[in-house]
């Protein structure tokens, strides 16, 4: 039996990190799939999948800016990158026999078919897993408000963003054993904290389309079936 899930349509932020496990650069194969076995469990409870992933795997437009290189040109290649894991997990997710489809912010129709919202909404209504890859298309941006953005174009109930720690906490828990996780936290509780908890564009969209936001762990097994299933897991960041 699969309980009944408290969400009906998420969108999912993976960083591009998360990818490579325990290697220093690019897609770690072991650590795709379990990730990917997550992902699939929760679109088997019938809930409407997007996912927006990073680059910063593979290439990060702020690395190639301090190096020297014009910002705008390091974004887009920052913005491939996103392109090319979103491939890869596609793949994987279509691989364990879930239909997944890639939508790209920018046009390269030759490999990946363009952003279309109608045509995004399709796809979520028959049970696609829809990972929508080059961020928002625009440089000096990021995934997180990619996923912001797309999060309130769909009408997804919350934003689930990934991390390797299981939510927000009062300090650094790796270096502060008294820190505690919040359960919960508003918005403008967290703003006066500076939590930092997605990029400042990303919060600020969440905040005004009262958009939530569940921070959660991806490394920790079940924990985002958990909180499709509305208990508590992660942090909630609310309106
Ligand atoms: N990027 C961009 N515009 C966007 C999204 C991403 O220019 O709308 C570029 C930017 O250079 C960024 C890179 O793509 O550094 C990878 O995205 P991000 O850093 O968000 O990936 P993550 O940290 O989640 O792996």
């Amino acid at each position: 039996t699969v309980a009944k899930p408290a969400y009906t349509r998420i969108l999912l932020k993976l960083s591009g990190e998360a990818l490579m496990g325990d290697d220093a650069f690019g897609i770690n194969r072991d650590t795709i799939d379990r990730m990917v076995d997550e992902i699939i469990a929760v679109s088997a409870m019938g809930v409407e999948l997007a996912i927006v992933i990073g680059g910063g795997n593979i290439f990060r437009g702020m690395a190639g800016g301090a190096a020297g290189m014009d910002r705008a040109t390091a974004d887009y290649m920052g913005m491939l990158a996103t392109v090319m894991n979103s491939l890869a997990l596609a793949d994987a997710i279509s691989r364990k026999n879930v239909p997944a489809r890639v939508m790209s912010a920018i046009s390269i129709d030759q490999v990946v078919e363009p952003y279309v919202r109608p045509k995004a909404l399709q796809y979520l209504e028959e049970g696609k897993v829809v990972v929508f890859a080059a961020g928002t298309g625009n440089p000096f941006f990021t995934t997180d408000t990619a996923a912001a953005l797309r999060g309130a174009e769909i009408g997804a109930q919350m934003v689930l963003k990934a991390t390797k720690v299981d939510g927000v906490y009062t300090a650094d828990p790796m270096k502060d054993p008294t820190a505690t996780r919040y359960s919960r936290i508003s918005f403008d509780e967290a703003m006066v904290k500076n939590l930092g908890i997605m990029d400042a564009t990303a919060f600020a969209l969440c905040r005004d389309q009262k958009l939530p936001i569940k921070v959660f762990s991806i490394v920790k097994p079940g924990a985002l079936q958990r909180v499709v299933r509305g208990e508590d897991e992660g942090t909630l960041v609310y309106a």
